[in-house]
């Protein structure tokens, strides 16, 4: 295959070395020579094939290398493939650098001219120490910039950082005062390409002295040679013309590893062509690889700290949310305490359709559509998205705030979302030139005829505007998130075991309460029934009025007490019988409660019975109801001079709403939230006889036939009571089989 992409180039087997080496290559057990490169033969003054010869026949030439101490001392160590071992011999009276190492099965030997110069050393334990002392990373990588800047003498060392995201970022750079500045400026993901990242964990330096000169070739019995741990490779001819395009003739770069991973690189750039000793190389990288470990622990203590400052939060999180009896209560109570956890600048909860938010968020209806998308889209425990707004604005009708979106939701049943929210990150991203590639284009590399997709050729600074983007959601935001999660989850379910015990034991408390009520109330019917007797039969005998009175209002009371008491028991029946739902017609059952109170209250009162459409319900809960509600319509305005009750019933889409309307007593403001509590009485309607349990009763018969019940009231105007049931005709088609 003749095309190329850049992340498909070769570039551990050019086939060439650079022209200020020179290449060796034996068989590590029987030292035969497998390859060598071509110039290396002019360097021993020899002009023979040595392929595939043991190099034993050829003492005289090789003996430089041969008699090297560091040549027959060289012992390949198992374990650590690729060590190098360095020394200096002496080559046509000259001072040669020979490095060996060994490398599937080939023992390497690598030669360049030394160019002692020791000045640029002299420094080096000084600028190592301040890179050790260093207390932050801004520090840190100033400090090495200007220790590898000593020692290469470049014109621009920059420290360039692989960010998450893919792209590379300076963050310290020392040039020459003339040079415009690089620092802060963004390179695309594609000026490195994937095979040259592998690489570069693996070599830790390289040089390429003059992208002018052409590379040497190798002469070779092998297949390929693997350059992959080499300080002569050849450099790729296509970052050859990146580097020309960006007006550099010679750069150096050494790798940060941090983690056994790659975090960034030294990068030094020359505008002329550069060469520098192999030495120096050597220091630039320990310099490079002092840094990366220094960083390694400044990273690793600011993660303690982290973790300390993590555990501080979220063990008064989860002491603060402890005290709430529902985990939403527990949410929306401290919610500002849960934003702390996060760098976000809005947080919605969503429990049960209600919501909640703090900072910067967008409108309830907004969060509710992104909830349902969440339901519907969100798979991993934690979604971050810093581009929300652009993906999603057409479908959900995004607004203000939504440029970033961190969603987590609570085991679906739960029905608890959360939502962090980053506001738009208006930013000038500054390019080292426009991030696309270039055009595709054919050119000699290497003597062969190449069909490439060439480097980007623009270098002038352009500056990008982010728009509808929020900041990135990194890893620490991710983990962080993901983690006050499964905090949120145990408070969850200690919560939800906390419930349910104390629902268990509620529910006997209820079981002992009800079976007490029971007694209590057929045990009591006797004595009563005997008290009530024996007054009556005073009454007769007595002819003093005023105990005629008291005796009278002894048996009202009496009455009472009874009544009170079959309304309680009605009460507890309520929950344990089963009913059956069935269609019920009212009418009848409204017309004859409506009759008998007329007489019992006031014969004056006027009615208006309007519509009394069928519902969904249980026969005799449903008159329960309707009597509740009727007798109290004509019992409350039995006092006015014309008193009026209207009832009637209409069909709205899945319910059906009956309306009981009086015009009598009516209820104060101030007491509309506790008239369906048990027993409660209010002061206006304590001159009618009455217990209390009336309206309690009905909201239970509602709740059980999944209806509801609710009114509208006015002081001294009257009320009305509203009841939703289901409608009969949309309740039965639900149940049918589809
Ligand atoms: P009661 O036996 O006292 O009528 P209910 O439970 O039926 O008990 O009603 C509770 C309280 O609500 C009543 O005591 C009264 O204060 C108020 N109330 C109920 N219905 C009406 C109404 N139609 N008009 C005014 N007040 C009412």
């Amino acid at each position: 295959m003749n095309f190329l992409d850049c992340h498909e180039e070769p570039i551990h087997i050019p086939g060439h070395i650079q022209s200020y080496g020179y290449l060796l290559g034996l068989d590590l057990k029987e030292r035969t020579i497998k390859f060598y490169s071509e110039n290396l033969k002019t360097l021993l003054g020899v002009d023979e094939n040595f392929l595939n010869q043991k190099i034993d026949h050829y003492w005289d030439v090789f003996a430089p290398i041969l008699e090297s101490p560091v040549y027959f001392s060289f012992k390949p160590q198992k374990n650590n493939e690729s060590a190098k071992s360095m020394d200096i011999v002496l080559v046509n009276k000259e001072n040669y650098h020979i490095t060996i190492y060994h490398f599937d099965g080939i023992l390497y030997l690598e030669l360049e001219k030394s160019l002692e110069d020791e000045s640029r050393t002299q420094n080096f334990y000084k600028s190592v120490e301040a890179i050790q002392l260093a207390k932050d990373d801004k520090t840190i990588w100033s400090e090495l910039v200007k220790n590898i800047a000593k020692i290469t003498d470049y014109d621009r060392v920059m420290v360039y950082q692989f960010l998450e995201s893919g792209i590379g970022r300076v963050i310290a750079e020392e040039k020459l005062h003339t040079m415009e500045t690089y620092m802060d400026l963004y390179y695309p993901e594609s000026d490195i390409p994937k095979q040259a990242r592998e690489l570069y964990t693996k070599n830790l330096k390289r040089i390429f002295s003059n992208i002018y000169t052409q590379p040497i070739p190798i002469l070779s019995s092998l297949k390929e040679v693997d350059l992959t741990y080499s300080s002569v490779r050849a450099m790729s001819p296509i970052h050859g013309i990146y580097l020309k395009n960006s007006g550099v003739s010679s750069s150096f770069s050494t790798s940060i590893v941090v983690e056994n991973k790659l975090w960034g690189l030294v990068a030094c750039h020359s505008s002329e062509p550069k060469h520098i000793d192999l030495y120096n190389r050597v220091q630039a990288e320990l310099c490079t690889v002092i840094a990366a470990n220094a960083y390694g622990s400044y990273r690793a203590k600011m993660r303690l700290n982290y973790e300390y400052d993590f555990s501080l939060k979220s063990a008064s999180l989860k002491k603060k949310m402890s005290n709430f009896e529902s985990f939403k209560e527990s949410l929306f109570s401290n919610i500002k305490n849960i934003i702390k956890f996060s760098d976000a600048d809005g947080l919605a909860i969503i429990a049960d359709e209600d919501t909640k938010t703090v900072g910067a968020t967008p409108d309830r209806q907004t969060i509710l559509r992104i909830a349902e998308w969440a339901k519907l889209n969100v798979e991993d425990p934690i979604y971050v998205n810093d581009n929300f707004y652009n993906e999603y604005h057409q479908i959900l009708d995004l607004g203000k705030n939504t440029c970033g979106v961190a969603i987590t939701l609570f085991e679906k049943s739960s029905n608890v979302i959360l939502i962090w929210f980053r506001k738009e990150f208006k930013n000038h991203i500054k390019w080292a030139g426009q991030p696309q590639k270039g055009e595709v284009e054919t050119q000699k590399l290497f003597g062969k005829e190449k069909t490439f997709i060439s480097p980007r050729s623009s270098f002038h600074i352009f500056s990008e505007e982010i728009r509808g983007k929020s900041r990135f959601w990194n890893r620490i935001d991710t983990t962080t998130l993901s983690k006050l999660r499964e905090i949120l989850l145990e408070i969850l379910h200690s919560q939800f075991e906390k419930m349910t015990n104390l629902n268990r034991e509620l529910s006997k408390l209820n079981e002992e309460l009800d079976s007490f009520s029971h007694t209590i109330s057929h045990d009591l019917a006797t004595p009563l029934t005997v008290m009530k007797l024996n007054a009556q039969m005073m009454t007769r005998n007595v002819t003093d009025d005023q105990a005629k009175q008291r005796l009278t209002a002894i048996i009202g009371q009496i009455d009472n007490m009874s009544e009170m008491m079959q309304n309680v028991l009605q009460l507890s029946r309520l929950k344990h019988s089963e009913y059956e739902m069935s269609i019920v017609d009212p009418t009848a059952a409204i017309q004859k409660i409506c009759e008998d109170a007329k007489f019992t209250y006031n014969p004056e009162t006027h009615l208006k019975l309007g519509n009394l459409p069928e519902i969904m319900g249980e026969k005799t809960l449903v008159y329960q109801v309707f009597q509740n509600l009727i007798t109290n319509a004509y019992k409350y305005s039995s006092k006015k001079e014309k008193p009026e009750i209207s009832i009637s019933g209409a069909v709205e889409e899945a319910c059906v709403v009956y309306r009981i309307s009086d015009n009598g007593i009516g209820i104060p403001e101030s007491e509309k939230g506790d008239v369906f509590k048990i027993f409660k009485r209010i002061d206006n309607a304590k001159s009618f006889q009455g217990t209390g349990v009336g309206l309690t009763i009905v909201k239970r018969i509602m709740k059980r036939i999944d209806g509801g019940v609710d009114f509208e009231s006015h002081e001294g105007k009257g009320s009305t009571f509203i009841l939703k049931f289901h409608n009969p005709e949309s309740y039965l088609k639900q149940d049918l089989p589809s």
